[in-house]
């Protein structure tokens, strides 16, 4: 299958003759297919002991795609046709299982990328594993597919390591039915924070959302399509500032005055917001009909984590049985790549979409776009055409390029 070995100090170097695929998500099956299609197979390397970690093991049991299905289908093949608009977490992760049996996708589990770096000498990367001494992996080609949520994200708060009831990041939040009847601190105000509150209340519990920034929420649907999809047309036609207009008229008529429920919209519209920030609006599946009707409160930023509650920047001070971290996820790639000038300290390309999936000296990414599945799919197709052309030169020239 490609390999082959050379004894190098302790280490074992286990060259890879095609593209090595750090990661098993999404981005790291789509990128394995698409290179497949050109004929070249791909070694994925996954730190976990499944495909699409992240949905399988780090997302609530409620999650359904927030876009409608044909904005998040990985290249050449399509959603089953009998799937809802908007699938759920379980029929996103079938397709997802489909994918890799059908491009007979084999990823190595258990595979955590503790470093990759180019290596001047031999021309290639040099990728080890954590808790292997013996080998490390040698190619080309690498691919960084580890995601833009590949941590939560746990903001510093004042007290926190006082507190004594249960306290979690949304990653490791399943479902209500543990929190029932309880009093619940949701810090974020995001897709996930709205969700988990919206969740929350359906089991009884009394969820309370922090809300420290202002936030955008639309609706998730206008006129009977895809807020999502009426953007990304009315953007074809439109400026920007026209369409963020648009929406903000049509959210504003459909929702009625956020401001007025806690929720201040910023100064910036939705999608100038998004492309400047990568700050995602939130698109509203019921939570603001909770909200209205008093059954998820909105509550200012916290000021400090206390034994049984918070205190708040407002003055007030309230008790709660847990409190749950919906702050978001940031990009792992920084502890891992070594000496590579093409990402950002925040683990982003320096580079933004389009033109962020190429890095030099046959680094490439695939996923950090901030366009969630259809940045993915646009990035695999170009990264696996890339790689292909150059593929076509004779084998004997990498394996000279390798170990010149
Ligand atoms: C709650 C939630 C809902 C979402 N809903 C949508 C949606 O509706 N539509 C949409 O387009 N996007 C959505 N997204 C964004 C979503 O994360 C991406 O679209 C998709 O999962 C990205 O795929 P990925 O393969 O780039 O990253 P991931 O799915 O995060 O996969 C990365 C993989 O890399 C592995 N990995 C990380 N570090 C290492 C390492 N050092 N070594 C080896 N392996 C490693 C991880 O274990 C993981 O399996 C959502 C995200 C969240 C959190």
């Amino acid at each position: 299958m490609g390999f082959f070995c050379k004894e190098e100090k302790a280490r074992k170097m286990v060259a890879f003759e095609g593209p090595i695929i750090v990661g098993a998500g999404p981005s790291g099956l789509a990128t394995s297919a698409c290179l497949k299609k050109h004929g070249i197979s791909s070694l994925i390397l996954e730190r976990s002991d499944c495909i699409a970690s992240l949905w399988q093991q780090k997302t609530y049991d409620r999650l359904k795609l927030h876009l409608p299905k044909k904005f998040c289908e990985l290249p050449l093949m399509e959603f089953p046709e009998d799937y809802p608009k908007y699938p759920s977490k379980k029929q996103f992760i079938s397709y997802m299982e489909s994918y890799a049996t059908h491009f007979n996708l084999s990823p190595k589990f258990n595979q955590e990328v503790e470093s990759a770096e180019f290596d001047e000498e031999i021309m290639s990367w040099r990728l080890k594993i954590k808790g292997d001494e013996v080998f490390e992996y040698v190619s080309k080609w690498v691919i960084v597919a580890t995601g833009e949520n590949a941590e939560p994200l746990i903001p510093e708060i004042q007290g926190v390591e006082k507190f004594q009831g249960k306290l979690i990041h949304t990653s490791l939040y399943k479902s209500g039915n543990e929190f029932r009847n309880q009093r619940v601190l949701v810090i974020g105000c995001g897709n996930s924070g709205m969700e988990v509150c919206l969740d929350l209340s359906r089991y009884n519990a009394m969820p309370y959302m922090v809300v420290r920034n202002s936030v955008h929420v639309l609706p998730r649907e206008m006129f009977g399509f895809s807020t999502f999809g009426v953007a990304m047309t009315l953007l074809k036609w439109f400026p920007l500032r026209l369409v963020d207009q648009v929406l903000l008229l049509v959210a504003n008529l459909t929702l009625g005055n956020t401001d007025r429920l806690g929720l201040r919209r910023p100064k910036a519209g939705p999608i100038e917001l998004k492309n400047a920030t990568g700050k995602t609006p939130v698109l509203d599946c019921g939570a603001l009909s909770l909200i209205k009707s008093g059954k998820i409160k909105v509550t200012e930023g916290v000021k400090e984590i206390t034994k049984n509650g918070a205190k708040f920047i407002d003055g007030q001070e309230k008790e709660f049985d847990s409190i749950i971290l919906a702050t978001g996820y940031k990009s792992n790639v920084p502890y891992w790549l070594k000496n590579c000038e093409f990402f950002s300290d925040d683990g982003m390309p320096k580079v933004a979409f389009p033109n962020g999936w190429k890095g030099g000296k046959g680094l490439y990414t695939v996923g950090f776009t901030k366009k969630g599945l259809l940045g993915t799919a646009s990035d695999a197709v170009k990264v696996a055409k890339d790689i292909a052309d150059q593929w076509r030169r004779p084998i004997k020239d990498h394996n000279e390029n390798l170990y010149s």
